[in-house]
C-alpha cells in the first residue's frame, strides 16, 4: 500500500489484541507510525523489544496527542478511566475505536468523553486466543474472522469506512450492528460457552485428588476442549461477565431450562429425545464450517504452544 491508511495509530493496551493489530497493520503498512501505552513497564519494554511499536508512553492522555486513530485494547474495567485521560488530548478529525467484546457499556463507558469533532466507532474483532500479554500476538490473527463494528447513530459515515477499511486490510469480514444486538448475539455465542467450560473445569476441580486425575488423563474424550477455553484470561473474563450481565443472564436461563429438559430425558429413558436433539446440532456444526469459522472442538487439534508473531496453524487456531 503506498499511503498508509493511517500516520499515527496509537494502541491502548497491549496484550494479545492490541499486539496482533499493531503485527497486522506494520506488515501491511497500514499506518505510518505505531506507537503504545500499557499498564505496567514491563509490558511496554516488551513491546518495545518485540518490535511491534514505535514508541511507548506510560500516559494514554501523552500518547494519544497528533494520533489520527486511537484504538482502546484492555479489559473492559479500564475503559472508562482511559477514556476520562485521552478525552482533553485526543486530536480533532482522530477516530476513536476500540476491541472490546462488549458495545453497550463501551459506549456508556466511553461515549461520554468524546470530544466535538472526534469520532468514535466501537468494534469488535471476533478472533482470539486463550492466551495473553504482548508475546501472544501475531500479524494473522484477524484474517477471515468477522470484526463487528457498532457506530452509535449519527457517528460519521466517513469514519466508519475508514475503521471498515482498516479491519478489511487486515483480512477481517466486517458486520455493521446494533450494539444491542451485538451484546445479545455474543452473549450467546461466545459469553456463554465461556461460562459453561468455566463452570465444566471448575467442577472438575473439586472432585476427589484420584477421580480428578483420570479426568486430565482421558481428556481427550471433550474435556481439554473446555479447559483451553476456561484457560482465557481472568481479569477480561470477569469484565466481560461484569459488562454484558443482563444479556447473559437471558441466555444462562433458557441453557438452564434446556439442560433441565435433558436431564428428564435421561432420568425417564427418552432415547428419542436425546438423539433428536444430537441430530440437530449436529447440523449447527456444518453451518459453522460453511461459514469458515471452525477450530475450537476440533479433537485432533495438536498441541500448541503461546502462539507468536507472524502465524501459528491457521486451521487450527482456537476462536474467542
Ligand atoms: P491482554 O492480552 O490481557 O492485554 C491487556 C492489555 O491491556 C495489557 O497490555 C495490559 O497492560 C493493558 N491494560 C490493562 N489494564 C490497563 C489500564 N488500566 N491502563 C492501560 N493498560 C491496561 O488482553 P486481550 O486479550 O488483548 O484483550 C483486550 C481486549 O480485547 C478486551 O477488552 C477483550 O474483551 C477484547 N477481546 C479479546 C479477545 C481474546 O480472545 N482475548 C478477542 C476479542 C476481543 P499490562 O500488560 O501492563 O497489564
Amino acid at each position: 500500500m503506498s499511503q498508509p491508511l493511517f500516520a499515527k495509530m496509537a494502541l491502548i493496551g497491549l496484550g494479545l489484541i492490541g499486539s496482533s493489530l499493531a503485527w497486522a497493520a506494520r506488515s501491511r503498512g497500514l499506518a505510518g507510525q505505531i506507537v503504545g501505552s500499557a499498564r505496567s513497564e514491563a509490558t511496554r519494554q516488551k513491546a518495545l523489544e518485540l518490535g511491534f511499536v514505535d514508541h511507548v508512553e506510560a500516559e494514554p492522555g501523552a500518547l494519544v496527542a497528533g494520533a489520527d486513530l486511537v484504538v482502546i485494547c484492555t479489559p473492559l474495567g479500564a475503559y472508562e478511566d482511559i477514556a476520562r485521560a485521552i478525552g482533553p488530548s485526543l486530536a480533532p478529525g482522530a477516530i476513536v475505536t476500540d476491541v472490546g467484546s462488549v458495545k453497550q457499556a463501551v459506549i456508556r463507558d466511553v461515549g461520554p468523553f468524546i470530544p466535538e469533532g472526534v469520532h468514535f466507532v466501537p468494534g469488535h474483532p471476533v478472533a482470539g486466543t486463550e492466551h495473553s500479554g504482548p508475546e501472544a500476538g501475531f500479524a494473522s490473527l484477524f484474517e477471515d474472522r468477522f470484526c463487528i463494528l457498532t457506530p452509535p447513530a449519527g457517528t460519521d459515515p466517513k469514519a466508519v469506512e475508514r475503521i471498515t477499511q482498516l479491519w478489511r486490510a487486515c483480512g477481517s469480514k466486517v458486520e455493521i450492528m446494533d450494539a444491542a444486538h451485538h451484546d445479545k448475539v455474543l452473549a450467546m455465542t461466545s459469553h456463554l460457552p465461556h461460562l459453561i467450560a468455566y463452570t465444566i473445569v471448575n467442577t472438575a476441580t473439586d472432585l476427589e485428588e484420584s477421580d480428578r486425575a483420570e479426568v486430565i488423563k482421558y481428556s481427550a474424550g471433550g474435556f481439554r476442549d473446555f479447559t483451553r477455553i476456561a484457560a482465557s484470561d481472568p481479569v477480561m473474563w470477569r469484565d466481560v461477565f461484569l459488562n454484558n450481565r443482563e444479556a447473559v443472564l437471558e441466555m444462562l436461563q433458557r441453557f438452564t431450562e434446556d439442560i433441565t429438559g435433558l436431564q428428564r430425558a435421561i432420568r425417564w429413558g427418552e432415547g428419542d429425545k436425546l438423539e433428536k436433539l444430537f441430530r440437530r446440532t449436529r447440523n449447527i456444526r456444518r453451518g459453522v464450517l460453511e461459514q469458515h469459522q471452525a477450530g475450537t472442538f476440533d479433537a485432533r487439534e495438536p498441541e500448541k504452544s503461546a502462539p507468536t508473531a507472524p502465524d501459528p496453524d491457521k486451521e487450527n487456531r482456537p476462536e474467542e
